[in-house]
């Protein structure tokens, strides 16, 4: 039988298949390289004491549009949005937003006083797909809500690099700057639209755009030309004020003594409104024009956005795990190999499937991997597919098996075969698989 395609997924989209994949609507890494992936994430975050929050897909839009700003590139153009009812839904953008809501929402403070949160999850934005940039991606990333020191600052920054340290990426790039706190920012604003003003004409459709919303997002321009405009412009860093720029300093000392190499950009300010003080980006030279693996920063003042009377101080991170996979697999990473099976029944006869379909669950409780032929094949097709599965042991049992109550036992690296009793065949595989 051959399948004939049908429908298919939508652009921007993939398949997480158990199989390496390279068509398309299929993401190259097996499902079995997302958990490996996923696994030593959680490992390395809760080593920081970061816990697991998950919060919904849908989120009202009033969230997203307040939480990440009505002027941003997501909110204007990006959002998978709908409306059933009354209620405006979206499939969130961004999982910052959505954790703050979470946390205002079930007084997580109560819970502790700051509080270490991680998530891992999809998030969707329609954008246009490209390698690295997708309408459904994957992020993780950390909150750390409840204290506004350079510490936590800090903190979340080392856990962010100590997830890519794990996997033994190469040649990383991370990128510090400060906004300053919300007194400085607008006075920094003016100042930068006085020098950009007239040189209006020579931006781009996009950054003309910008001067009328949100002028800071200019600083962030990928155009070479635009670049050097604004070389001249004014420094955000002369407008931050004294606390800021000790806030600023002491993260500095504090990576530094941890061994934590970074890069001074001026210009960093990134993609969302809610970001206050430390802002930082973290790139890989694997990644082509989509080079930022993860970023993120303070943002005292979302809480606010959402309608608190009073900011909330928080600093976490985000990261896009299709653009770790891409870092992966161009430094040649080794994802762990699927485990073999431990045993492949092969059943001839109606009697004998039967009694395979049952011991499979007593082999399976004992704790082994265990699979049988479900199609009633002839025996040369079980045997070959109990090689296909790369099955350690190959269990044959035929009508006279059955009556004698012994199984054929064979080995399928080495192909030796031994009689083994029905009543000792869980001992049996057990201590086999165990041996090797
Ligand atoms: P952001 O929330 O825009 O700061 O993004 C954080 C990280 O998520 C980025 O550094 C990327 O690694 C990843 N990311 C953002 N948008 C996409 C996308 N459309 N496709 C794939 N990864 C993305």
């Amino acid at each position: 039988m051959s399948l004939e395609p049908t429908l298919q997924n939508i652009r921007g989209t993939f398949d997480i298949l158990p199989y390496d994949g390279r068509g398309e609507g299929v993401h190259e890494a097996p499902s079995r390289a997302w958990q490996h992936v996923e696994q030593v994430i959680r490992t390395v975050l809760e080593r920081f004491n970061f816990r697991e929050i998950r919060t919904p897909i849908l989120e009202p839009t009033e969230l997203i549009a307040r939480g990440v700003g009505q002027l941003t590139d997501i909110v204007t153009k990006e959002m998978f949005a709908f409306q059933r009812g009354d209620t405006h839904y979206v499939l969130r953008p961004e999982v910052t937003a959505p954790v703050m809501r979470a946390y205002l929402q079930h007084r997580l403070d109560q819970q502790g006083s700051v509080q270490k949160l991680y998530y891992i999850g999809p998030c969707f934005r329609a954008e246009n797909p490209q390698k690295g940039r997708y309408r459904q991606f994957h992020q993780f990333g950390v909150e750390l809500i409840g204290t506004g020191t350079p510490e936590a600052d800090a903190e979340v920054i080392a856990a962010m690099m100590a997830v890519y340290e794990a996997f033994g990426l190469r040649n990383l790039r991370l990128r510090i700057n400060t906004l300053g706190d919300a007194e400085s920012r607008p006075r920094y604003r003016e100042a930068l639209l006085a020098y950009l003003r007239p040189l209006a004409d020579q931006l781009s459709p996009t950054s003309r755009q910008r001067l009328a919303s949100n002028p800071l997002r200019i600083l962030d321009t990928k155009d070479e030309r635009e670049r050097r405009l604004l070389e001249g412009a004014p420094r955000l860093i002369d407008f931050v004020n004294e606390k800021g720029r000790a806030h600023y300093e002491a993260v500095k000392v504090h990576l530094e003594a941890m061994g934590i190499a970074y890069e001074e950009d001026p210009y960093l300010v990134r993609g969302l409104d809610y970001y206050t003080h430390t802002t930082f980006e973290l790139e890989s030279p694997d990644l082509g024009a989509q080079r930022a693996l993860a970023g993120g920063g303070r943002y005292d003042l979302l809480a606010v956005d959402l309608g608190h009377a009073t900011p909330v101080p928080a600093v976490g991170f985000a990261a896009g795990m299709e653009r770790l996979f891409i870092a992966l697999q161009a430094q040649g990473y080794r994802f762990p190999e699927e485990p073999p099976l431990d045993a492949y029944l092969v059943s001839l006869g109606e009697a004998a499937l039967h009694w395979a379909l049952v011991q499979a669950q007593v082999l399976r409780k004992a704790g082994l991997r265990v699979d049988l032929d479900l199609k009633g094949r002839s025996m040369k097709a079980q045997m070959r597919e109990a090689n296909r599965q790369r099955a350690r042991y190959a269990v044959i049992v035929g009508e006279r098996e059955l009556e004698q109550g012994r199984a054929v036992v064979r080995d399928m690296q080495s192909g030796q075969q031994q009689e083994v009793t029905l009543a000792e065949l869980a001992d049996f595989l057990q201590g086999a698989v165990r041996a090797v």
